[in-house]
């Protein structure tokens, strides 16, 4: 630190703020993350599977996740289908001791991850220092890391998070008749309204929850009673539970000015519709270091300008979303989810993190149509 005053700070030590700051530091910024917890994993906000892509790009050490090689996607009635890609899978994860391997990565590179700081507001000074209230330091450029209710957003006038959903989930043992290679996916408007409930077999427990639209609220034991209609609950043990907010309302436009940027979900870089975000907090926070050391050590153009070019807009899933959140009775999901063309529009959904209108997606949706009509003995 020179003049009291550093070049980067991060706030959050999540994977957004880690990656951002990994590949900062990596280029020669001298960087420090801010956050408010003791210890890495310390309260876990996600369920933290990975997609296949996430953790090929970023080399996982395969000791922290179980390889899931499907889903499982039951109807209100629980009815179920089982949707596969071969060649691909999900992975269930040591949520908190990834994290704690997140952080020993970016330190390796040369980050400062500062625990217990929490973030209060900033002020910027003449002198271009953006002055981090109560730290007795400041920094030349603020990145906002600090999850879907962003504190730095709000502090800098930047845009924030409106489109939410409330997730809640529990960590248990003693779940029976769970098929083990299978992300367990439940369509219900009534227990879920706008999202879905799970269960993922993962690392050392079964984790089981649901995410609602806001303002509705998850109910766990509304959760456990519907299950207990397919699955054994009587030994049900609750270990420990996670929660948190996940936005879903796409890319938000105004995340950045001349001093700062918010990136993750403090951006709202999550897929709106399976509202996975962890495999874009990475990719993009990578992208978002790396504008900003163009930008501090090269006169590159704001980071937030940069970026721009990459970030996709979601705008089909937007739409999809719109579809999801008419919160359908669940006699019509039943009935939806019978149809063939759902079904492969579920896949879509599920296999292909790219986008559900990509070239990929649609010659493998034409290729397995193709191979179904051959198999009726039709010729196309
Ligand atoms: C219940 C639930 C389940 C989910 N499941 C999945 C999943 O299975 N797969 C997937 O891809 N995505 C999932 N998501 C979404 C995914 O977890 C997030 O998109 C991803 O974790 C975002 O990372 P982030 O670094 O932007 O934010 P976060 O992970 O929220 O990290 C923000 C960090 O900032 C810190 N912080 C906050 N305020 C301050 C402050 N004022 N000062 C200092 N530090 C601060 C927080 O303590 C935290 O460590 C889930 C989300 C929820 C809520």
């Amino acid at each position: 630190m020179r003049d009291g005053r550093r070049q980067l700070v991060v706030i959050g030590a999540g994977f957004a703020g880690l990656a951002c700051a990994r590949a900062a530091a990596q280029r020669g910024v001298e960087t420090t993350v801010l956050e408010a917890q003791p210890e890495p994993g310390h309260r876990i906000r996600t369920t933290g599977v990975l997609v296949k892509e996430a953790a090929d790009a970023w080399d996982v050490p395969r000791s922290l996740t179980r390889k899931i090689h499907g889903v499982r996607l039951y109807s209100p009635s629980l009815d179920w289908v089982d949707l596969e890609r071969p060649g691909y899978y999900f992975l269930a994860t040591e949520t908190g001791a990834l994290l704690a391997w997140w952080a020993r990565e970016a330190a390796r590179h040369g980050v400062e991850v500062c625990w217990d700081v929490p973030f209060s507001g900033s002020q910027d000074v003449s002198d271009g220092t953006v002055w981090l209230l109560g730290q007795g330091f400041g920094c030349e450029y603020l990145v906002g890391a600090d999850g879907a209710r962003s504190t730095v957003a709000r502090d800098r006038g930047l845009d924030a998070n409106q489109e939410l959903l409330s997730g809640f989930e529990l960590e248990c043992v003693g779940l029976g008749g769970v098929a083990e290679d299978r992300l367990h996916v439940f369509l219900d408007s009534e227990l879920a309204p706008g999202y879905i409930a799970w269960i993922v077999p993962g690392t050392s427990c079964y984790q089981v929850g649901l995410a609602c639209r806001h303002p509705h609220r998850p109910d766990p034991e509304q959760l456990i009673a519907s299950l207990s209609r397919r699955f054994d609950t009587r030994h049900l043990t609750v270990l420990g539970h996670r929660c948190g907010w996940i936005p879903v309302g796409g890319p938000l436009r105004r995340i950045g000015d001349e001093r700062s940027l918010l990136v993750g979900d403090a951006a709202g870089w999550v897929s709106p519709l399976t509202a996975g975000g962890i495999h874009t907090s990475i990719e993009w926070g990578r992208l978002a270091g790396i504008a900003v050391a163009d930008h501090l050590l090269d006169g590159g153009p704001l980071p937030h300008q940069a970026l721009r070019r990459s970030i996709p807009s979601f705008r089909y899933k937007r739409w999809l979303r719109r579809l999801v959140d008419i919160e359908m009775p669940n006699p019509v999901v039943d009935r939806l989810l019978s149809v063939p063309l759902m079904r492969q529009i579920a896949r879509l959904v599920f296999f292909h993190h790219r986008g559900v209108m990509s070239r990929d997606a649609w010659r493998e949706w034409l290729g397995s149509s193709r191979a179904r009509l051959e198999g009726l003995g039709v010729r196309s």
